[in-house]
């Protein structure tokens, strides 16, 4: 499936704020965002006031980058939350929580979303012992995420478990870093979900 390939510090100077997409770089002083707070592009320097049309897009922008979905994908995440009970807003970001990718970063297997995502497509990551190379695959709590036995050694994976381990992950997740493996433990409410977005912006941009 097609997917934005360009430079993805970009989309955080269009969103105006850090989406941290690439890692340890997203905590240093080489984030762009901290050194040029203006959007990228010609015009980036332009003073404009943003539309109310505008904000809810950029919202929407915002959340649909954090995570990497692509817009057809993403609406219809918006519509499985809408059909659901319970707040609309609170549900989608429960699905986008519960992709296979971002159990994988929130668990500390890969250091940003992007990378969890590439060990998933690389076929490093189990879903209840099956390999599952799908990042947009849907976890349900029960599930045991965990690293491939043939994987386990690779340096990249050894130094984000044990970053991970100082680091710790969210109350709906249990991390065992001795197996490689996390479990999820229930789906997430929204206080354990550590986004600043305003999620009901998203739902009236698609409720419109
Ligand atoms: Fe965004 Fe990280 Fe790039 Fe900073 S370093 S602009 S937070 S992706």
């Amino acid at each position: 499936m097609a997917r934005y390939t360009g430079p993805v510090c970009r989309l955080c100077r269009r969103a105006g704020e850090k989406l941290y997409l690439k890692g340890d770089k997203c905590y240093s002083d080489k984030c762009p965002v901290a050194r040029r707070t203006y959007p990228p592009g010609q015009h980036g320097q332009r003073r404009r006031k943003a539309s109310d049309y505008a904000l809810h897009l950029q919202e929407k922008q915002k959340l649909r980058r954090i995570y990497g979905v692509l817009e057809r994908q993403f609406r219809r995440y918006y519509e499985m939350a809408a059909k659901a009970k319970g707040v609309t807003g609170e549900t989608l970001l429960q699905i986008l929580e519960r992709r296979l990718d971002n159990v994988v970063y929130r668990l500390g297997f890969g250091v940003s979303r992007p990378q969890a995502r590439q060990l998933v497509m690389h076929g490093h990551v189990a879903v209840n012992g099956r390999k599952v190379d799908i990042p947009s695959y849907l976890v349900k709590p029960g599930d045991v995420i965990s690293i491939r036995e043939r994987s386990r050694d690779l340096d990249l994976i050894k130094a984000n478990v044990e970053a991970a381990q100082q680091r710790g992950v969210p109350e709906w997740l249990s991390f065992s870093p001795e197996t490689y493996s996390g479990e999820v433990l229930e789906l997430p409410r929204r206080e354990q979900i550590d986004l600043d977005v305003e999620e009901h912006l998203v739902v009236e941009y698609y409720s419109r």
